[in-house]
Order: structure tokens, then sequence, then C-alpha cells
């Protein structure tokens, strides 16, 4: 059988929690290999097995395992079947052999895992037999310590598996297994790459954007909706609230001093963000502040923001700075995307002084003067949902 066998970190598995872990990695390595061919996904022995037909392409389903998270590692694998009443390893040694003659490669090494420990021969038997095997079949030297070819074994009940190279996975934990949260998510550099991070802690991202239609161009939305597809390949699928925020900016803008609006807009953004939330039965919202990036990130202000909600605020980028954060939008693909230029609500009727350490005494005096929950009511009426699926349904 043509399967790839998939590893995930064991420290990741707390004791009850590892069959909830399995079934979801499971279920969303289902859900992102469903175009593909693929037969079977099943949990074995603290391993995951998908098992592949002959012309299903590795090269695509390795693109697709490489962003699932709660995957340490993988590889394409062949099996021969095993016996526990008749154990034997010729058939292993034979498929083995035909594959590794063919490869250039000066030394190698046998790596077995026994995940059946009734089999008779330990793995180090198994790495010493098939070892003499192909140092006989193909005259090449044994290394322990850096092989240029490792041939992994993996002693199933029912079958032997083995592969001749592994692939770094994602790592993280599988989407879903953290529950859901709200991403709120502008067009620039930072918050896709928060939204990333929580999904790699198994959250499922919603995803919530405001935008300044009719009083800016449709950039921004095009761009979040770009780079929700983007995220969406690490999530299956995927829903995002666009929220016109245009005209409540405005009124916020009639109805108070210059230097408070952006703490005001970013309450009203979480105000209506915790709404959608509720209703999405998420249990956080995330944001891709950085400490001190800009006015509204000082640590007064962000205070001031966190306190118009009661769901917590996750800012999962607190500690990052640009270079990194840069970084890591380039390795996970957002970056290009987020640099196309656009104009973001945001920057609508932003004051050349904005306050840096407002007080929540005068953010709460001023907002006496708005009807906060009529401006909710209509942020929430207004707000279009769009769904992303990945693979394309
Ligand atoms: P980013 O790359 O996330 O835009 P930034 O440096 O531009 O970062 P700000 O504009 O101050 O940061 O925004 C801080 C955070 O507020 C963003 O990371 C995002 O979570 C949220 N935010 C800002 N603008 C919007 C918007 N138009 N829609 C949804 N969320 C937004
Ligand atoms: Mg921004």
């Amino acid at each position: 059988m043509r399967c790839a066998i998939i590893h995930y970190h064991e420290l990741a598995l707390k004791g009850r929690n590892r069959p909830f872990f399995e079934q979801r990695l499971v279920k969303n390595l289902r859900l992102v290999l469903r175009d593909l061919g693929v037969r079977q996904v099943d949990a074995l022995h603290g391993r995951i097995r998908v098992a592949l037909t002959d012309d299903t392409p590795w090269e695509a389903v390795s693109e697709r395992l490489g962003r699932v998270f709660g995957i340490a590692h993988y590889s394409l694998a062949h099996s021969v079947p095993m016996d526990l009443a008749h154990p034997s390893l010729e058939a292993l040694k034979l498929a083995i052999g035909r594959e590794v003659a063919p490869l250039t490669f000066d030394t190698f090494r046998v790596s077995t895992k026994r995940a059946d420990k009734r089999f008779p021969f330990t793995s180090v038997d198994v790495d010493r037999e098939i070892g003499a095997h192909l140092c006989r079949l193909t005259g090449k030297k044994v290394s322990l310590g850096r092989p240029e070819l490792t041939v992994q074994i993996e002693l199933l009940t029912k079958a032997a598996y083995y592969s001749t190279k592994k692939e770094a996975g994602s790592g993280g934990l599988p989407v879903g297994i953290s529950g859901k949260v709200a991403c709120c998510i502008s067009g620039g550099i930072d918050s896709p790459v928060a939204a990333y991070r929580m999904m790699k802690r198994g959250c499922r991202a919603v995803f919530v954007h405001f935008h300044g239609r009719p009083y800016v161009s449709r950039a921004s939305e095009e761009k979040v909706r770009e780079l929700v597809q983007l995220l969406t390949r690490h999530q299956s699928y995927s829903r995002l609230y666009l929220v016109p925020f245009g005209d409540i900016q405005r009124q916020i803008v009639l109805g108070a001093p210059a230097a408070f609006r952006v703490v005001l807009y970013r309450r009203m953004m979480l105000r209506i963000a915790e709404e959608l939330a509720r209703k999405e039965r998420c249990w956080a919202l995330v944001t891709g502040d950085s400490l001190g990036q800009v006015a509204s990130q000082t640590p007064e202000n962000l205070s001031v923001v966190q306190e118009a909600v009661q769901l917590p605020v996750l800012r999962p980028l607190i500690g990052m700075d640009k270079i990194e954060i840069t970084e890591q939008a380039e390795r996970i693909g957002t970056f290009e995307t987020s640099i196309e230029p656009d104009q973001d609500c945001c920057t609508l009727f932003v004051p050349p002084h904005p306050s840096t350490k407002t007080s929540l005494d005068t953010i709460r005096k001023i907002e006496r003067g708005f009807d906060l929950v009529a401006l909710v009511k209509q942020g929430l009426e207004q707000a279009e949902l769009a769904e992303y699926s990945f693979p394309a349904r």
C-alpha cells in the first residue's frame, strides 16, 4: 500500500485528550485532502495513515500536509503485510531493497519503531537485519551519526511501513481543538499573522473586517478577502464578516474631539466584533496589536480598548517587533498581499496628534454623547458574510 504516515508531537497529548486530538486531526486531514483521491485516513498506534492511490500526486499531498497544524513530521511510505502468527522480515527486506537500490547515497542507517511489542524481534534487531541486507545489496556503509539516507520502518500489527524521506510538519495543534476565536483582520501585515498564530494553537478563526465604504474604495476589502483565502488553507473553511464602518466613523468624527478618535474607533470595532463572536460561539477576540507600534497600541490605550468588551482580547503579537512579524508574514505567504497599497478605514479621518495616554474616564464621558447600542446595531445589521473553502468546492 502507498500511503502517508503522519506523526504528531507526543508532548501535545496530555492523557485523555489524545483521542480528541487524533480524531480532530483525522477529520482535518480528510477535509484538506478530499479532492486528491485520498481513500482513507486512520489513526493507528499513535500515528495517522493516509492511504493513497498509485496516481495520487505526492507533491500535492505533501504541500497540503505541510500546512495542516498538529503534524510534527510526515513521510511517503509503502507497506508490506505482517503476520503476528508467522513473523518474518523477508518480504520487508525485499521491498526495501527494491526501493533503496536505485537511490544515490554513500551512507545510511535504518531506524525502526516497533508499535506492536508482540513481535518477537526488537526494533534494534530489525535495524540490524535490514541494515545488513542493504549493505550486502548496495555495498554502502552504515553511519549512525550523519547518514545521507535514513530508512524509517514502523512495525504495526498488520503491516510494516517503510520510507526514505521525512518532511517537517507545521507543528502546533489541530484546528478546532481550542475552540473558535474572532480575528479582527485589517489588510495590513500584522493581523493575518495574529490569526495564523491562533490557528496554529488549535483555534478556528472567524474573521471580522471593518471597511470604509462608501468613503474609501474596495481595496482593503479585496485584500482581506485574498488574505482570508490564503489563511483558509490551514483550516479548510472560513467565515469572514465584512462590516461597513465608514458611517460609524463619520459619526464619531462629528461627536468627539479629534485626539480620541482612534481609541473610539477601536472600542466600537471590538463591540461589534464581540457581538459577532458571541453569535459564532467564539471564546475570544484576536487583534494584531504589538506593544507601542502605533498610538492605538500604547499600554494605556490597549487597556482602554480592552475595557469596551467582556470577551478576552488576545494579542498574540504583543511582544513581537515589526521585523519579526514581517518575517512571519513572509514565511506564511501573506506578506505580498498585505503590502499591496490600499486605503484602510482606519486611515479615514485620522487626527495628526492622536492621544497616546487616553484615560478611561475621558473616553466614557465622550461615549455618553453617542447611542452606542444603535451604532453596534447598525454595524451588525449591515454586516455581510463571505465564506471560503479550501480546497475550493
Ligand atoms: P495590521 O497589519 O494588522 O493592520 P497595524 O500596524 O496597521 O496592523 P492597526 O491599524 O493599529 O495596526 O490595527 C491594530 C489591530 O486592530 C489590527 O491588527 C487588527 O486586529 C485591528 N484592526 C485594525 N483595522 C481593522 C479593520 N479595518 N478591520 C478589522 N480589524 C482591524
Ligand atoms: Mg492596520
